[in-house]
């Protein structure tokens, strides 16, 4: 039995994996290229930056050629990895449960979670290695009653170097990404095309029958007996749209927004980015230094990395925004965004000013890069994990399926979503192994 799995991200590295292992013949087509971090120390960037020759975020994959951006709206940008890995390679590496909107479906995945963690292995960042500054704004987080807690990470404390540019993909090997999960799926058989984006699932009569990829190097067509779409919430509706099955208007992104201040050698991409955090109704608040708005946005340009503090607001955003064939993204920020934005940001300085933290405080730039809703699970759909719409053959396994947005780190959702999936499928096909 032969199956294709688009994408190499959290979903489809853990469901290739969990098929190859049970005995499928699997190939993973990753539109993106492989791999590779951001060697540079970020230095070098400042003298460009100041001058503002660095331009409009739009100009990331510039500088690093696997992050990729869309504008979805005039204020608001949203990012993920094209590459081996996909968002995994460039996450700050926490790993925690969401699971917002899903116990309403009936869908509960604890097993999941658990089994995940055990494999990736989570642990706290310690106290004594936080810097100064975050151990100072963590307590006046216990202050202002707002539980921080020490974030839960997928990174080896052993490893890493403290260089603070996990976004940027960590150079020490001491954060998971789903990579290692590709490398146990090849392990087990199954093989990877880089460089091979999926255009669209090629159905006959209603049964699938491959896919078709194209690029400028011309189109290629696989043929398989099943087709798992993990390309993402932008990636798999994309390829949904042009292959005549319609996606749901209700794309969200987690939207981050980041407060700025100032404190003279602060220094705080020494230390790993998000190393506490607070969970508050619609949105999390987190130490971190926001390296797109250091270096794209220009009411941020004055301050040096080394004084610049920052205060994350990542909040569970309004379910609104759709993905077209062309994959333009159309998404804004509603009404009830920004007015929860507003009052999360005036914590998020307060929580600075208490800690010493100079102002002005200034926002930095809106984005978001948890990408998911766009063909979302019914309750009717949970028992199978699949939506009568498919036709017979095609199956969704990533955070698409997921209805509302998180404001929560989204990774460890990812893998159980297609870990669960996964096993549904190999259950409908109790003969599937070749
Ligand atoms: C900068 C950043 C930091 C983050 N930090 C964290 C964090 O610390 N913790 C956390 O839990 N979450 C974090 N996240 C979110 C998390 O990484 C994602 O929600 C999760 O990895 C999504 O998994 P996925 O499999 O749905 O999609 P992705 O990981 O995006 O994988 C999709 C894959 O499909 C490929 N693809 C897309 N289109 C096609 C196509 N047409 N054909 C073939 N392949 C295609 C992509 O190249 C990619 O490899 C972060 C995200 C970003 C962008
Ligand atoms: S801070 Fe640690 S985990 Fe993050 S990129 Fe640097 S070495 Fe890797």
């Amino acid at each position: 039995m032969k199956a294709i799995v688009v994408g190499s991200g959290a979903s489809g590295a853990t469901i290739a994996r969990e098929l190859s292992k049970n005995g499928l013949e699997v190939l993973i087509l990753e539109s993106g290229g492989n791999f590779k971090p951001f060697t540079r120390h970020i230095s070098w960037s400042e003298p460009f930056r100041k001058l503002g020759i660095l331009g409009s975020a739009s100009n990331i994959n510039k500088i690093f050629p696997p992050m990729n951006s869309i504008k979805s709206s005039p204020d608001l940008a949203l990012f993920r990895g094209i590459t081996t890995g996909g968002c995994t390679v460039l996450t700050c590496g926490n790993l925690v449960r969401a699971e917002e909107g899903l116990h309403h479906i009936g869908l509960k995945l604890e097993s999941e979670f658990q089994e995940l963690e055990n494999l990736i292995k989570v642990e706290t960042f310690p106290e004594n290695r936080w810097r100064p500054l975050s151990r100072e704004m963590f307590k006046s987080a216990i202050k202002l009653g707002l539980d921080p807690e020490s974030t839960p990470k997928a990174v080896n404390e052993k490893k890493c170097i403290s260089c603070g540019l996990c976004e940027l993909g960590c150079v020490k090997g001491a954060r998971w990404d789903s990579k290692n999960f590709i490398d146990d799926a090849c392990a087990g058989g199954a093989t990877i095309k880089i460089n091979s984006p999926v255009k669209k699932v090629i159905i006959e009569k209603g049964i699938v029958k491959g896919v078709e990829t194209g690029s400028i190097l011309g189109k290629n067509t696989y043929k398989s007996d099943l087709v798992v779409l993990a390309a993402g919430g932008i990636g798999s509706a994309q390829i949904l749209e042009n292959s005549g099955i319609e996606t749901s208007p209700h794309l969200w992104a987690d939207v981050v927004l980041t407060m700025g201040g100032i404190f003279k050698n602060a220094k705080m991409l020494k230390e790993p980015p998000m190393v506490w955090y607070s969970k508050q109704e619609d949105y999390i608040l987190s130490p971190y230094v926001d390296i797109l708005s250091h270096w794209f946005h220009k009411p941020w340009r004055k301050v040096s990395i080394n004084d610049r503090v920052g205060m994350m607001v990542k909040l569970a955003d309004s379910e609104e925004g759709k993905v077209d064939k062309q994959g333009k993204v159309d998404k804004k920020l509603s009404p009830k965004d920004r007015d929860t934005l507003k009052k999360a940001s005036s914590m998020a300085s307060l929580i600075m000013k208490e800690s010493g933290v100079k102002g002005p405080y200034i926002q930095g730039m809106y984005n978001g890069g948890h990408l998911g809703g766009t063909f979302p699970l019914e309750a009717a759909d949970v028992k199978n994990m699949r939506s009568e719409q498919l036709p017979s053959g095609l199956w969704v396994g990533d955070l698409s399926l997921v209805p509302r947005s998180q404001g929560m780190p989204t990774m460890l959702l990812a893998a159980a979503i297609g870990l669960r999936v996964a096993r549904k499928i190999l259950e409908s096909m109790p003969d599937a192994a070749k």
